[in-house]
């Protein structure tokens, strides 16, 4: 695996995969690798010839007042993980690589930024949109792997790179859970014993609206309220939104016709924790 720590570096790697024909697939990440990581590494192994992977934990989307500076950091561990799936390339930046001072150039998408994630986290998906344009221009892959259990920034990218003629396809994995249904996320590594059982009540509320669904409703309100109800179950639990929404555009949906996403995030504890499914009709 080529380590590469600056951009001339990790641009040459990436630009000599391609010219050799080769299909070249990105894996942005921010580290901390869990097997929701390298299920993306696994489908980028797959389909392309040469895969790179990025860790870089990106200041710009995280707020003020978040948990930029506690994020769990493990690059060796990291290194080795990679190592073992083959990966090509590691791009793995320093702040100061990715961000020039006095930057004053922003890409974000209007509207579907400031939904969900992006109403709670104001900024977040600007820092997100932003940071992937830069490794879109530095790796130039021909294909990126994101997780579902990011909905709304897959939402987000998808339409990024739509409207700037990003030349890249996006596929997206499924969400990859704990053998108890948690879904795995870096900041897992936040919860206390208490507060990790206490989580589980996420994927129960979904579940919930899952079901009550297909048993036949359809009321987004009513959906909500099933759910809300579980998560009332957990009263340490506070959800921070629990929506139904249009998966592309993230608008809340009133009555379900078609792919709806739901969604939730919910701090437990002061870890805040994001999940979803699709409902199908
Ligand atoms: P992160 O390091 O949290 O920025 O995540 C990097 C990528 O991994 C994003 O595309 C996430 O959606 C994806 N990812 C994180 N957790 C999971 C999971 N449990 N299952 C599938 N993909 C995931």
């Amino acid at each position: 695996m080529q380590i590469c720590a600056t951009i001339p570096e990790a641009r040459a790697a990436g630009r000599k995969a391609r010219a050799s024909c080769k299909r070249l697939g990105l894996v942005p990440t921010m580290g901390a690798l869990h097997e929701g990581h390298l299920s993306l590494v696994c489908a980028a192994k797959a389909q392309c010839d040469v895969v790179a992977v990025s860790i870089f934990v990106n200041p710009t989307q995280f707020g003020p007042t978040e948990d930029l500076a506690r994020y769990p950091r493990q690059f060796e561990r990291d290194c080795a993980l990679l190592e073992k799936e083959n990966v090509d390339i590691l791009f793995a930046p320093s702040v100061d690589e990715m961000y020039t001072k006095g930057e004053a150039t922003w890409v974000m998408v209007e509207g579907l930024s400031d939904r969900l994630d992006g109403r709670s986290r104001p900024g977040h998906f600007r820092g997100v949109t932003t940071v992937v344009a830069k490794l879109f221009h530095v790796i130039e892959p021909d294909i990126a792997f994101f997780g579902q259990k990011d909905a709304a920034q897959v939402a987000v990218i998808r339409r990024f790179v739509r409207d700037l003629n990003f030349p890249v396809e996006i596929v997206v994995c499924p969400i990859v859970r704990e053998l108890d249904g948690l879904a795995m996320s870096s900041r897992n590594a936040y919860l206390n014993p208490e507060e990790r059982q206490r989580a589980l009540v996420l994927q129960r509320s979904l579940r919930c609206v899952e079901e009550t669904f297909r048993a036949g409703e359809k009321n987004a309100a009513t959906l909500i309220a099933a759910a809300k109800e579980v998560i009332a179950q957990e009263p340490q639990v506070h959800v921070d939104y629990l929506e139904l929404v249009d998966p592309d555009t993230l608008e809340p949906i009133e009555l379900i016709t078609g792919k709806t996403l739901a969604a939730i995030a919910a701090y437990v504890g002061t870890t805040r924790l994001i999940d979803n499914a699709v409902l199908n009709p």
